[in-house]
């Protein structure tokens, strides 16, 4: 396993959309394990391929709960409304408020490419929300209300 760089916001790589992944090739593996190494070595709860360079729909998640890994994933059904602060490891030490739904249900695949479900409320539907936009290109400061602030530990 090895670190990658995060990109940073202004890098157009993180405007871009990404393809799907088809097949888990020993590439790809590796991807994954590097974005869980650089995941929680920068403290955050979410990074998406594109964040260390990679145009692929991948993302992986853990909100204190154990590592998620994303390939290919929708999100099929969304409800309630949450407002709150939100960060990324690609705009550090910034934060700004978003509104997300407070509960969705998506759909991916594991690193067999086996299908499966998840469901996520508050945090979590938060952080597939924010991860699924990355993959399209999208960045939370897109959806912000009011001003970025300075923010140490929400990290996202
Ligand atoms: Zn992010």
């Amino acid at each position: 396993m090895a670190l990658r760089t995060i990109r940073l916001l202004g890098d157009p790589v993180l405007n871009k959309v990404c393809r799907e992944v088809k097949e888990v090739t020993p590439k790809i593996r590796a991807l994954i394990e590097d974005m869980l190494e650089t995941m929680y070595e920068a403290q955050g709860v979410g990074l998406a391929a594109p964040q260390v360079g990679i145009l692929r729909r991948i993302v992986t998640i853990d909100i204190g709960d154990g590592p998620i890994v994303m390939i290919n994933p929708r999100i099929i059904a969304s409800d309630g409304v949450q407002v709150g602060g939100e960060a990324c490891l690609s705009f550090p030490g910034k934060a700004g408020q978003v509104t997300r739904p407070n509960h969705v249900v998506a759909r991916a695949y594991d690193e067999n490419m086996e299908e499966f479900e998840i469901e996520g409320t508050e945090l979590l539907a938060r952080a597939i929300c924010h991860e699924v936009d990355h993959l399209d290109g999208h960045m939370y400061t897109e959806f912000v209300e009011g001003d970025i602030y300075e923010a140490a530990e929400e990290e996202d």
